[in-house]
C-alpha cells in the first residue's frame, strides 16, 4: 500500500514520495512526513545481519517509496553505498557506530549519496533543478560530492564564512562545475534563513528550486537505515533492547532513529546530545520552547544550531504542532517524549575532556561531535546503573582527521588522514562572498536562472 506524505503545517496537500523529494520544503513551509510509518517484520530484521549495507537500505526504502521499480531502486542503493558503516566495540556493552566511511568522511554521506539518485530519478529531459543548501560544515561537502556532475542539477551552497574549518570549506569549494559555493558573512542560521526565504519567494517560482538539507525527506529516510543495520549486526534475538546516543544539531540524524523506532526497532532510550545550543534539552525540561539566536559557537561546529529544523517533525510524531518559525502551536505529548528521549547539552570543556579520557581509557580517538554523544552516554550510564547491561550504540559522525587542530591540542597526536581529505590541499578553491542579506542572494539566483 502506498504511503503519502503530509506537511507538518497541514496546509499543503498530501503528496507522494517523489513529489515531496523534488519540492523539498512543503508549499506551506512545513516539512513532509510519512502519513504512516511501515513496520519491518522480525524476519527482515534478522536477514539484515548477513546482508550488505545496500541491501538493508533497499529493504527499508522499499517500504516508503512508490514510483520506482525494485530493480531500479536496488541499482541506486548499490551505486550509492560502495561504503558501509563500521562498528567498534568499547568497554561494557558500549559500541561506536562510525559513519565516517563515505567520500567526505561525515555521516551526511549516508543520506546525500542516496538522495542524489532519488532526486535525479524523476527529472525529465531538459529540466533544470537548482538545489539550495545551507550548511554549518558537513552538509555542504556531502551534498556537493553526491551531486557533482549530475546532469541538469545545479548546486548552490551557502556556508558561514567563519564557522567552517578549512578542510570542510575545501571539500565544498574545490569541486567546481555544477557546484557553486557562497561564503556568507554571518552564522549558519543566517544561511538557513536566506535559503528558506528563497523557497518562499514568489518571484523565484519560475526556477525549479529544491533543497538537499535535512529538511528533505529523501535525506531523512536513508538515515533510519544505519540504526537498523547496526542493531542487526550486534543482536541475534530481536527481543533485545538498544540505547542510541546521537550527537545532534539540526535533528536529521535523530529523526532517522525515531523513524527506525517507529518501524519497530526496540529502542529503549534515545539520548539526544547537543552542544551548548541547548534549546531542545531546555524545552524537554520546561515544556517551553525558545530558540537560541544567534546560535552559539562550539567545537562541534556542525551542531551549532539554535533552532533545529527537524524539531517540527519530532513534535509531529508526538502529536504536537510547531510552525516553521519555532512557535509551538500545540504541545506534543511531553510525558511520552520524556519517557523515550533523554536530552542533554554537553559543554566544550566536557567534550574535550571526553576526547582525552576516551583515548586514555579505550585507546579510541573521538572527534568533537562523536565525543558529545559519548560523553552524554557515559553520564547517562552513571546515573542509570540498571542500564549497564543494555546494548548501547553511540554515533561517531565524522572522521577525527577533519578536526586535526583540536585533536592535536587535546591529545598531542595527529589523526590518520583518509585519502578523501589528503588530496584537498592540491586543489584550487573557488567561491564568492556575500553579506547575510536576502536581496543579494535573490539577485544571485535571478541571474543564475537566466
Ligand atoms: C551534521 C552533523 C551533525 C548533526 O546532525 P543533525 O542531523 O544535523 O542533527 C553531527 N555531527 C556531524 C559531524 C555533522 O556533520
Amino acid at each position: 500500500m502506498s504511503i503519502s506524505f503530509h506537511s507538518t503545517n497541514y496546509r499543503a496537500p498530501k503528496t507522494d514520495f517523489f513529489t515531496a523529494v523534488l519540492t523539498g520544503q512543503a508549499p506551506d513551509r512545513g516539512l513532509y512526513m510519512p502519513e504512516r510509518i511501515p513496520l519491518i517484520d522480525k524476519a527482515a530484521f534478522q536477514k539484515f545481519s548477513g546482508a550488505e549495507y545496500f541491501e538493508a537500505a533497499f529493504s527499508v526504502l522499499r517500504l516508503f517509496l512508490d514510483g520506482i521499480s525494485d530493480e531500479a531502486l536496488l541499482a541506486k542503493c548499490k551505486k550509492a553505498y560502495s561504503f558501509m558503516p563500521r562498528l567498534e566495540k568499547a568497554s561494557g556493552k558500549k559500541h561506536l557506530l562510525w559513519l565516517d566511511t563515505g567520500p567526505t568522511a561525515s555521516f551526511k554521506d549516508f543520506a546525500a549519496q542516496m538522495m542524489s539518485p532519488l532526486m535525479g530519478h524523476k527529472l525529465k529531459e531538459g529540466e533544470k533543478l537548482f538545489i539550495l543548501t545551507a550548511t554549518s560544515g558537513d552538509t555542504g561537502s556531502a551534498i556537493a560530492n553526491a551531486f557533482h556532475n549530475i546532469p541538469n542539477i545545479e548546486i548552490i551552497i551557502l556556508f558561514p564564512i567563519n564557522e567552517v574549518t578549512p578542510n570542510q570549506r575545501k571539500q565544498m569549494t574545490t569541486l567546481g562545475g555544477n557546484v557553486k559555493t557562497i561564503a556568507v558573512s554571518g552564522k549558519f542560521d543566517d544561511c538557513q534563513a536566506m535559503v528558506k526565504e528563497a523557497f518562499a519567494d514568489e518571484r523565484l517560482q519560475k526556477l525549479r528550486l529544491s533543497s538537499a538539507n535535512s529538511i528533505n525527506i529523501a535525506r531523512l529516510i536513508p538515515q533510519s537505515v544505519y540504526f537498523i543495520w547496526a542493531y542487526a549486526q550486534l543482536v541475534k534475538d530481536t527481543g533485545e533492547d538498544v540505547i542510541f546516543s546521537i550527537p545532534s544539531g539540526n535533528f536529521g540524524d535523530m529523526m532517522g532513529a525515531v523513524l527506525a523506532w517507529k518501524m519497530g526497532l526496540p529502542v529503549k532510550k534515545l539520548i539526544v546530545a547537543t552542544n551548548a545550543n541547548d534549546e531542545f534539552p531546555a524545552f524537554m525540561k520546561s515544556g517551553k520552547y525558545a530558540k537560541i539566536e544567534p546560535s552559539r559557537m562550539c567545537i562541534s561546529n556542525a551542531m551549532n544550531v539554535g533552532h533545529p529544523s527537524n524539531l517540527t517533525r519530532l513534535i509531529d510524531v508526538f502529536g504536537g504542532r510547531m510552525d516553521e518559525k519555532g512557535s509551538l502551536l500545540k504541545a506534543p505529548d511531553m510525558e511520552k517524549m520524556r519517557a523515550f528521549i533523554h536530552a542533554v547539552p554537553v559543554s566544550d570543556e566536557n567534550t574535550r575532556k571526553c576526547i582525552f579520557d576516551t583515548y586514555k581509557k579505550e585507546s579510541i580517538v573521538l572527534e568533537p561531535h562523536g565525543a558529545v554523544a559519548w560523553y552524554a552516554l557515559e553520564e547517562f550510564l552513571k546515573e542509570h546503573e540498571e542500564e549497564n547491561e543494555t546494548l548501547c550504540i553511540s554515533l561517531e559522525t565524522a572522521n577525527p582527521a577533519k578536526f586535526p587542530e583540536e585533536i592535536n591540542k587535546i591529545l598531542g597526536i595527529s589523526p590518520v588522514v583518509p585519502e578523501s581529505l589528503s588530496k584537498l590541499d592540491k586543489l584550487k578553491e573557488d567561491y564568492i562572498k556575500m553579506d547575510a542579506n536576502y536581496d543579494d542572494f535573490y539577485k544571485y539566483l535571478e541571474t543564475a536562472g537566466r
